[in-house]
């Protein structure tokens, strides 16, 4: 048995969903007992108690399928099968192989992904090739059932509310209280707040469902979205438009994603391109791209230590309110490194660690860092930092 996947279940993304998932439809599915019990013999109870526990298990059976089938990874040292395709690869430090094509670093589950598109905190894994169609089925369906149970309790809410409040004569308790179950001043509270997260958790959800199915269609990652992006404007000289490759239409789009053995099409290596369009050609532009954000990097010389907090009381309050707001690194460094920075904000800086050039070279270090402990080098440009491989 694995026991990998498994451990994703325990950290506090998974621990809030499935609290969300079983707080809202226990409410809903206790309030469903209450009025509209199924044990009647009414065909509409019968009916409405099915649909509503076929949510629940719509919901939990593509969750956990999202994180346990994970977003496939490719090989530990994974290499192309012609080694004179590795020029237009990118190399993972971390992983000690070539990243393939559509696949990213990630550095949550500390491999590469395939067809990355983001790392999902509430599946506790990246979205990416292999669970894409299922975390999306529960984007579907966690919104729908969501929605029908804030439906369920709301009308139960009301009927406690009016009828036993403001007309007390015409109240009468349901007949039928499953399990001696009692809808007192406790449940009235517990269903206030069930509604109030499974609207939120609707809202939220169809939002995600929404970017996830453009994404779909297009056949590009958020990811890829972002570097179509920075294909469409950065400035050519003579080289061709850039084309982007994975898009087959969308009804290909689609059944590329979502089969019916629930199994993605292909491996994860190697994709289907568009006529004039070879596997490097996305990953080839990415290169281009990375080139370029080099040679836009200032070398700074850093002048204090730094120990990588979050929270740097001792750089300054303003230090310390302004930090960036991103989940990004925050990199240790000492006085004297010589780090390579590529974006500015007025009171820190993000930019890369120059390490001592091995055979082997050590993962990156790359991160933001207080602007105060650094100051431009106006020496000359480390030939050894320009000079390492593209990763
Ligand atoms: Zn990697
Ligand atoms: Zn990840």
């Amino acid at each position: 048995m694995c026991f990998g996947p498994l451990r994703r279940l325990c950290h506090w993304g998974p621990y809030i969903t499935l609290f969300l998932v079983f707080y809202i439809t226990g409410m809903a599915i206790l309030c469903d007992l209450f009025y509209w019990p199924p044990h009647t013999g009414s065909i509409f109870s019968i009916v409405h108690f099915g649909v509503l526990s076929s949510w629940i298990f719509f919901i939990l059976y593509n969750y956990f399928h999202a994180v346990f089938y994970g977003p496939g990874f490719v090989p530990l040292g994974w290499k192309p099968e012609k080694p004179e395709d590795e020029k237009y690869l990118q190399y993972c430090h971390v992983c000690k192989g070539y990243k393939a094509p559509r696949s990213h670093h990630c550095k949550y589950c500390k491999r590469c992904v395939m067809k990355m598109d983001h790392h999902c905190p509430w599946i506790n894994t990246c979205c990416g090739h292999r669970n894409h169609a299922h975390f999306t089925y529960f984007l579907i369906f966690a919104p729908l059932g969501c929605f029908h149970g804030a439906v369920v309790i709301s009308l139960t809410i009301y009927t406690e509310i009016f009828k036993q409040l403001y007309s007390p004569k015409q109240y009468r308790k349901p007949s039928n209280t499953p399990l001696g179950l009692e809808y007192g001043l406790p449940q009235l509270l517990m269903s206030f707040i069930a509604v109030g997260l499974a609207l939120g958790v609707a809202l939220a959800v169809s939002f995600l469902f929404f970017t996830q199915i453009r994404s779909i269609l297009k056949n590009e990652s958020g990811i890829e979205n972002w570097i179509v992006a920075k294909a469409q404007y950065r400035h050519r000289n003579l080289e061709e438009e850039f084309v982007y490759p994975y898009n087959l239409g969308r009804k290909r789009n689609l059944q590329q994603v979502f089969t019916w053995q629930g199994q993605p099409q292909g491996d994860g290596i190697t994709w289907p391109v568009i006529d004039g369009c070879t596997q490097y050609t996305l990953t080839m532009e990415q290169i281009m791209q990375k080139q370029l954000k080099k040679e836009r990097m200032i070398e700074y010389i850093a002048t204090e230590d730094y120990e990588g907090s979050w929270f740097p009381i001792s750089k300054g309050c303003r230090t310390c309110i302004c930090i960036p707001l991103t989940d990004e690194s925050r990199i240790e460094i000492d006085e004297g490194d010589i780090i390579m920075v590529s974006r500015w904000k007025k009171y820190w800086l993000y930019g890369e660690v120059i390490q001592d050039d091995d055979e082997d070279p050590a993962p990156r270090i790359r991160g933001w860092f207080p602007r105060q402990c650094a100051k431009q080098n106006t020496g000359q440009v480390d030939s050894d930092g320009e000079s390492k491989k593209v990763n």
